[in-house]
Parts: structure tokens; C-alpha cells; sequence
């Protein structure tokens, strides 16, 4: 491994309609992993992914 000081952390992305949409044609959520800049980004990350179960692009949020 790298030099271990964790600036850049691995984090997941969760779909933010899955959650909130029960019309979605399949159960389940959409993840995503991705790593982060801890020092560039601290708040939470959001990207717009392809979403397999909305059939569309979502904002996926970062979850704990
Ligand atoms: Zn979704």
C-alpha cells in the first residue's frame, strides 16, 4: 500500500431515487464506489450515475 494517511478515502454512492421512488420497475438501490479527495472534499460527495433501477441517470449520494 501507498504511504497511509488516508487522504483519499473510498466511499459508496447510493442512488437517491431508488430511496424515494417505490415506481422504479426493480427493488433494490443502485451503488457506486468511488474515492475521494478527504482535504478537497469535505462534504458529501454527489455524482449523477446511471441508475439500473430507475432506468435513468440519478444523483447517487455518498453513504456511511
Ligand atoms: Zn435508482
Amino acid at each position: 500500500m501507498a504511504k497511509a494517511k488516508g487522504v483519499r478515502i473510498i466511499v459508496t454512492l447510493e442512488c437517491t431515487e431508488c430511496r424515494s421512488n417505490p415506481d422504479k420497475r426493480s427493488p433494490g438501490v443502485s451503488r457506486y464506489t468511488s474515492t475521494k479527495n478527504r482535504r478537497n472534499t469535505t462534504a458529501r460527495l454527489e455524482l449523477k450515475k446511471f441508475c439500473t433501477h430507475c432506468n435513468k441517470h440519478t444523483v447517487h449520494k455518498e453513504i456511511k
